[in-house]
């Protein structure tokens, strides 16, 4: 697995202390596990990093020991705290905050559960001055959502690598398939294009089936004019990509055609306005717009796309303005997916998703496969 090179994480700490001084935070415990790799390039399944204005302090039980010692010459201010074998996390976790009692220090509240609050605040009360735990919220997922150069790398070569599985895989499912097998020829092509894993669980949705966004891929076999709605991802160095297309089975009757071809119009009017300084809910709009034009506006029941990243769906939500919910704004390196779908119930529908980057010069496509075939 390649990991960004130090200068890279050392640019992510620098950007995670000024927005810390920013919210006159003096330490911040990060306890969300998407957020630690992104800070340190240790991908666990259990971990807490405690950032100072000058201290890094990453908490492993034994399993992450190994790794995150070898982090070390890449990371030289990096220190690993392991929890002993019959402590525990929290445990580590106020031992590494004790030497900030008097100051703020700042939680993810979205990535802590009551209990683990609980545990911390009673621990830390034992000793005579505490941190002040003050709730955070998107402060390291906000720096994720601007990509660097590293990181548009990485996304490039896993997007040409998911459009080579798509233009090979796409052409194979035929009449008498059933759904899942379809599904385990995609899940293999994955793997053969170089990915570590699938991003999710692969999505075939045929016939009536493809007006169900949510179906994954059961026992129905493909039958001749059926519109079938294949979503798959995968995942390369930590980073998630994601493709939808939707394909018929022989030649698309009318109908099919022209459902393709509006959803294909509201993606590239998406598309048109996925540039710097927009708000990703007008991304949604643009797209939204063009259904609701086409009579469709009812059939388009989810939002138009996602960001990608270490997660499959991070910032952006390129979704509706929701009331008392300030609007994302796009920024260069912004990635996300574009996907809007029209949902006819009982009788079929069609999604059509691509992955983009927003640069200072406009949007541009990562996928690359044809939308109509
Ligand atoms: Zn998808
Ligand atoms: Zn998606």
């Amino acid at each position: 697995m390649q990991l960004a090179p130090a200068g890279h994480h050392l640019a992510r700490h620098a950007r995670v202390r000024e927005t810390m001084r920013a919210a006159t935070l003096d330490v911040l415990l990060v306890t969300a596990l998407p957020n630690i790799a992104y800070l340190t390039g240790v991908f666990a399944s259990a971990a807490a990093l405690i950032i100072s204005r000058d201290d890094l302090n990453l908490i492993v039980d034994g399993r992450y020991l190994g790794t995150a010692e070898a982090r070390r010459s890449d990371l030289p201010g990096l220190r690993i705290s392991l929890i002993s074998a019959t402590g525990s996390f929290d445990e580590s976790i106020v031992d590494g905050l004790a030497p900030y009692a008097g100051l703020r220090a700042g939680f993810e509240e979205v990535h802590m559960t009551v209990a683990q609050h609980r545990s911390l605040v009673s621990r830390l009360r034992i000793g005579e001055t505490m941190p002040e735990l003050e709730p955070v919220q998107g402060l390291v997922e906000q720096l994720r959502m601007r990509k660097d150069d590293w990181e548009l790398g990485r996304f490039r070569d896993a997007a040409a690598r998911l459009s080579d599985a798509a233009k090979c895989i796409l052409p194979k499912a035929l009449a008498g398939m059933t759904e899942r097998s379809v599904g385990a020829l995609i899940d293999a092509e994955l793997r053969r294009v170089g990915f570590d894993k699938p991003a999710f669980d692969t999505i075939v949705a045929s016939g009536p089936n493809s007006a169900v966004p949510h179906h994954r891929a059961g026992d129905r076999r493909l039958e001749a004019g059926d519109l079938v709605v294949i979503d798959f991802g995968g995942m390369l160095d930590g980073y998630a990509v994601d493709l939808t297309r939707t394909i018929t089975v022989g030649p698309p009757g009318p109908r099919e055609r022209d459902l393709l071809e509006q959803v294909a119009a509201a993606q590239a009017a998406a598309f048109a306005a996925s540039t710097v300084g927009r708000l990703a809910t007008e991304v949604d709009e643009a797209a939204r717009n063009v259904l609701t034009m086409a009579g469709l506006g009812e059939a388009f029941t989810h939002g138009t796309g996602h960001g990608l990243g270490l997660e499959v769906h991070e910032r952006p939500r390129v979704g509706r303005r929701r009331a008392g919910v300030s609007g994302e704004l796009l920024v260069a390196g912004t990635v996300f997916t574009l996907e809007p779908g029209a949902y006819l119930p009982g009788w079929g529908g069609v999604r059509i998703e691509d992955d983009v980057v927003v640069t200072p010069d406009g949007p541009e496509w990562l996928t690359d496969v044809p939308r109509l075939m």
